[in-house]
């Protein structure tokens, strides 16, 4: 043991033998890195190589990982279009570009060529956000979690919030419905059951709600610091990731607003074009509810924002609020949005350029045709076959909608094969179900098959 230590190369024998041209500062801490692992192996009682060209190696390895982002292309053969591990929407090759243009040259971001003077940041495509929809008046933020914030912070902050029992939903990485109500300032307002909630129940609740606030005597000389009696809100949550079935009633939206209440309904996935069993944007608006809020990269399909639609009095006091300030989108985001409002404009085309919808709305031939086209390519190889299977859109959307598609399954060796997948340049994200492994083409960009087929033919298992 103490000859291996001993004969363990110092740094600057290793810095001598690399040839490759890496930031010095970051070679170094590799060389040390590895140098440490090194002696901590041979200390446990193993004999790692210590070779001069094994040190360089793993040294140069390490430092290529440390200069590479580690955010990366991966191909999704997952069949989840909405993928929120995976970057959920895509966006197309024209929003890209438009996006690159922006990232890479100065911007009309806040300026008027014509008047030569400071212009609106979001004017023009709340402009198209409103048109698109017959809001009144349209805001964007970071994503739609700030939009319920700000909404709640907002218009609601020290008054009662109504919520239906059914409604209590947690969409993951911790937004939590109940909790975005406490962090508003606002007062959590339990209704109805699980299952069931009525109209009488809300109505009953706004009643009770206004005596919640002690009259102006109670305060006497501090009159001027009393809370101001605030009116009571209804918030409807679209319940995204889940579904109540059975015996169940919910009230729609188109009731809940004419309850003479602030109404604000969180529609989480909102989508321009209508999915089985899914309100869309336009219909929510119609309601009548006061605010409409969904995220921009569920079923939209555009970058991730907050959209932040409804009556112009209230959009105009969030934008007025000192978190809007905090919470608003990135340019970057914006110009994907108003590249992607572009081209909601032509719905029929929009179906087609925008990817998310493309793939939501790929037809079982045209699947059947795509994964046949990937199971050419294999020639045979691991005895693959095509499979019709379900999947869902994913993302907190459309959660009992399945979706039929087709799959290149594989069972030989499918534990293998998928973490051989996993490990490619490019990573192919694949699922296993029944042993199967299944690469579900609804997901997969014919351009991305040759990698696919190299990734397979290049293997052992
Ligand atoms: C997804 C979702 C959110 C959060 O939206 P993000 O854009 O991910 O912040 C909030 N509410 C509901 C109902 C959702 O489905």
């Amino acid at each position: 043991m103490n000859d291996l230590l001993r004969n363990l190369p110092r740094v600057d024998d290793i810095l001598d033998v690399v040839k490759e041209d890496l930031p010095r500062m970051v070679l170094l801490a590799s060389i040390r890195e590895v140098l440490d692992n090194t002696r901590a192996k041979i200390t446990a009682g193993q004999t790692p190589n210590t070779s001069h060209e094994e040190i360089a190696r793993q040294a140069i390895a390490l430092a290529r990982a440390k200069i590479t982002p580690s955010l990366k292309r991966v191909i999704n053969a997952t069949g989840i279009v909405l993928h929120t591990n995976l970057g959920r929407a895509t966006m197309s090759e024209k929003v890209a570009e438009h996006v690159k243009q922006i990232a890479m040259d100065y911007s009309t971001l806040e300026y008027d060529p014509k008047t030569g003077k400071r212009g609106s940041r979001t004017g023009a495509i709340e402009n198209l956000l409103t048109n698109l929809t017959g809001a009144e008046a349209a805001c964007i933020v970071n994503n739609n979690a700030a939009a319920v914030l700000l909404t709640l912070t907002a218009l609601c902050q020290g008054g009662e919030v109504i919520v239906s029992r059914g409604e209590f939903v947690e969409i993951g990485g911790s937004f939590r419905v109940p909790d975005v109500i406490a962090q508003s300032g606002a007062i959590l307002r339990e209704v109805g059951t699980t299952n069931k909630t009525h109209l009488s129940d809300y109505k009953q609740a706004i009643e009770t709600a206004a005596q919640t606030t002690p009259p102006p005597e109670y305060y006497g000389a501090w009159q001027n610091f009393a809370p101001q009696p605030k009116a009571p809100a209804v918030l409807k949550v679209h319940t995204s990731n889940y579904k109540i079935v059975g015996f169940t009633a919910e009230v729609a939206a188109k009731e809940l607003a004419t309850l003479g209440a602030l109404s604000i309904y969180d529609l989480g996935a909102g989508t321009f074009i209508p999915f089985e069993g899914e309100e869309t944007v336009q219909e929510a608006v119609k309601s009548g509810m006061d605010i409409v809020c969904f995220s921009g990269d569920k079923l939209l399909g555009g970058p991730q924002c907050g959209i932040i639609l409804g009556k112009k009095e209230y959009v105009e006091k969030i934008r007025k609020h000192p978190l809007y300030r905090a919470l608003r989108a990135d340019k970057l985001s914006l110009a994907a949005l108003e590249a992607t409002m572009l081209l909601y404009q032509d719905i029929d085309n929009a179906k087609h350029e925008i990817p998310t919808l493309k793939m939501l709305l790929a037809t079982g031939d045209e699947l059947k045709e795509k994964a046949a086209r990937l199971l050419g390519l294999l020639h045979n190889k691991y005895n693959a076959k095509l499979q019709e299977i379900t999947g869902l859109a994913g993302g907190g959307s459309l959660p009992t909608q399945e979706f039929k598609s087709w799959a290149v399954a594989i069972t030989h060796g499918a534990e293998k094969l998928e973490k051989h997948m996993r490990d490619w340049e490019t990573p192919i994200i694949a699922r296993i179900h029944k042993g199967t492994l299944l690469l579900d083409v609804r997901t997969i960009d014919e351009t991305e098959f040759p990698i696919i087929a190299e990734c397979l033919y290049k293997t052992t298992a």
